[in-house]
């Protein structure tokens, strides 16, 4: 079973808990623009699995039903404690290899991206991983876990990962040993020369002892998070996206056919040495790094703030409802992530004008042609009333005078 669409409203209290912490003891570690990429993607993740059927869950009943080399028993507790460790440690060097090779990357970097963090981070997941995750998992159900329990183990791993994702808790003493913990998953999310690469666990951070991945978090060295080659956006399409066209754009250019091959292989950052333009450089630098922060208009951030709380209400309400069909679904995620990329526009304080006309003409369409059936009637006005809304808002809202 997967617990984590009931596990999201308690995301999203713990989200403003800290929030409000961080206010009070004057270390707020939130950014609205930098939170709301980050829930967007999260938002975009969940939209997703409801679209995609999926190769992965295919070949996990082939390999349960045809090649298991025994079945558990599902009713056994040892079932579920061996199942919860050893789905723990293909998840060490699944993650351990989305952050060492390109193709891979390209999926994971979703998660790394943000240049804060706070519980808002934990939520920032690809909208990829569909396509290639699941090779790791295979060796799960050869080895006879039953596909229900490896989805409860699954769920339950993910859930634990969002607690860690904060700057307000410190080390934890014996914790730190044996488990991921806020101290060493910062370190993942660290761009530091010295942080960068490590401490890969889900749950137990033992993998990473065992296999010389450990990083302990350093007093004297805060944590740079973020990426190297830093995104410049909040465009979450982009967001999932640009590792997959580099890797295209280098294998396109590649002036030999061994090197197109291997780029979506290559180690993270390799480039063929047959390019005819220069090499991207990677140029971080601790003493000058600085978080991009566009400024802009107090409305702009009431605007994306408003965008935000009807995308995680479409995302919670509607999508979760089960009242929509193949067609309204993929329609209305559609829109969701179209109405994401505007909200990035005005964000990165670029003018957002003839993607907003679009979009609300496009919504007004969907008004007249998708939801008209009888059991639609609240859905429906409930569109109508957003499209007005935004309408009427849209000629107040401008971006800063650089
Ligand atoms: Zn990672
Ligand atoms: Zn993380």
């Amino acid at each position: 079973m997967d617990y984590v669409p009931y596990a999201v409203p308690f995301f999203l209290l713990a989200i403003l808990i800290e929030l409000a912490y961080g206010v009070i003891k004057k270390n707020n570690t939130y950014r609205l623009n930098d939170a709301i990429s980050s829930l967007f993607m999260g938002s975009l993740r969940s939209a997703n699995n409801l679209i995609f059927i999926g190769l992965g869950g295919y070949v996990f009943y082939l390999t349960e039903t045809y090649f298991a080399l025994w079945r558990m028993d599902a009713s056994s507790p040892l079932t579920w404690v061996f199942a919860f460790v050893v789905y723990d440690f293909f998840y060490y060097w699944f993650h351990r290899i989305s952050h060492e090779r390109q193709i891979f990357w390209a999926s994971h970097v979703a998660h790394h991206q943000s240049e804060d963090y706070n519980l808002s981070t934990a939520l920032r997941q690809t909208g990829t991983g569909a396509l290639l995750t699941w090779v790791f998992y295979i060796p799960v159900f050869w080895i006879g876990v039953p596909s229900y329990v490896f989805v409860s183990v699954a769920s339950i791993n993910l859930i634990y990962q969002f607690w860690v994702h904060s700057e307000h808790i410190p080390k934890l003493g014996w914790y730190e040993l044996l488990f991921v913990t806020p101290s060493n998953h910062r370190v993942h999310h660290a761009q530091n020369e010295n942080y960068i690469d490590k401490n890969y666990g889900g749950v137990f951070i033992v993998w990473d002892r065992m296999f010389g991945t450990f990083k302990e978090e350093d007093e004297n060295e805060a944590c740079i998070y973020g990426i190297r080659g830093t995104l410049n956006t909040f465009n979450p399409i982009w967001a999932n996206l640009h590792i997959y066209v580099s890797i295209f754009k280098d294998m396109w250019n590649a002036q030999n056919w061994k090197e197109k091959i291997h780029v979506p292989f290559a180690r993270t950052g390799w480039k063929p040495s047959s390019l005819p333009y220069p090499e991207s450089n990677d140029n971080f630098n601790p003493e000058t790094f600085k978080k991009y922060n566009p400024v802009v208009p107090s409305k702009i951030k009431i605007y994306a703030f408003f965008q935000f709380i009807s995308m995680t209400y479409v995302g919670l309400v509607l999508l979760e409802s089960g009242e929509l069909n193949y067609q309204q679904l993929c329609i209305t995620i559609a829109m969701m992530a179209f109405t994401m990329y505007c909200t990035s526009l005005w964000l990165d304080n670029k003018t957002g004008y003839l993607a907003e006309t679009i979009r609300i003409s496009l919504c007004l369409l969907i008004y007249l042609v998708t939801y008209q059936e009888s059991v639609m009637t609240q859905i429906s006005s409930g569109l109508l009333i957003y499209s007005i809304l935004n309408l009427g808002v849209l000629p107040f809202i401008n971006r800063a005078k650089i």
